[in-house]
């Protein structure tokens, strides 16, 4: 098996005219943890877009282990082990949670149970029959974030599921994004909590304007300088006023 899980080369993918990603190289080692920052803007979204195969590059190829998945389509991607959890809660908010939690088992798993997702997320326990659309934001990210322990992908890309959280939940998703990455899967993580991913990540990538202005291990990066430089806030600091 290649030790490579995921690997972007060259890779400039934008919408339209307007370009975002460009020249763009990232790893993701098998079962390690990788942070992915940048400021508002900086692409953080469009790379996941482009690794998931919501969007295809304008230049440059995408591997999935040694497999080049370029053109590949996002469900067959998901198939090859990749799965990414979207900004804003991706639930079904006119389903039930039971609904939702057995849309998330991927048809080609004979095991249709989904025990791992409410050991991991025992709030959920009470709330099977209830409309995911009801559940506050908390429970309707735990629910999205189901997805990573059901689908069993080896790779797990993560956009900002923290945010707007009220910070007692943010600990219970962190917590559950160690329980994911102890178990051997990688995580390719995009986070406005910046100091506590970077404590989880055996990587970082920063992005700036589109290109990788910093690529190396969290020790090395000066978190002075050029976090607050790119990033233009403080490490762990993020509005939660609206926090739910
Ligand atoms: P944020 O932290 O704000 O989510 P980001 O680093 O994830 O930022 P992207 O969402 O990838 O950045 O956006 C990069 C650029 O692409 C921005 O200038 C944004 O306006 C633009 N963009 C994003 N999505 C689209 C789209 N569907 N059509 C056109 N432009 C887009």
């Amino acid at each position: 098996m290649s030790d490579v899980q995921l690997r972007l080369e060259n890779v400039s993918a934008g919408y339209g005219r307007t370009t975002v990603l460009r020249d763009v190289d990232l790893e993701v080692h098998t079962g390690s943890v990788v942070a992915l920052l940048g400021s508002n803007g900086a692409g953080k979204t469009t790379l996941l877009r482009v690794a998931s195969g919501l969007l295809r590059p304008d230049a440059g190829r995408v591997l999935v282990g040694e497999a080049e998945v370029t053109r590949v389509a996002p469900n067959a991607r998901a198939r090859a082990g990749v799965c990414l959890i979207p900004e804003g809660r991706g639930v079904f908010r006119g389903m039930s949670v039971r609904e939702n939690l057995l849309l998330q088992i991927p048809p080609w798993e004979k095991d249709k149970s989904f025990d791992l997702a409410l050991e991991t997320f025992p709030a959920l326990k009470d709330r099977l029959g209830e409309l995911a659309g009801r559940l506050s934001g908390g429970q309707q990210q735990m629910l999205a974030l189901s997805r990573a322990f059901l689908a069993k992908p080896s790779l797990v890309m993560l956009d900002e599921v923290s945010m707007g959280l009220a910070p007692v939940v943010v600990d219970q998703i962190f917590e559950s994004l160690h329980t994911l990455a102890s178990s051997g899967t990688a995580l390719l993580v995009v986070e406005q909590y910046v100091e506590r991913a970077l404590q989880m990540s055996d990587h970082v990538y920063l992005l700036n304007h589109g290109q990788v202005a910093f690529s190396g291990r969290p020790s090395e990066l000066d978190e002075d300088e050029v976090i607050r430089g790119y990033l233009g806030h403080e490490l762990n600091t993020p509005d939660v006023s609206s926090a739910s």
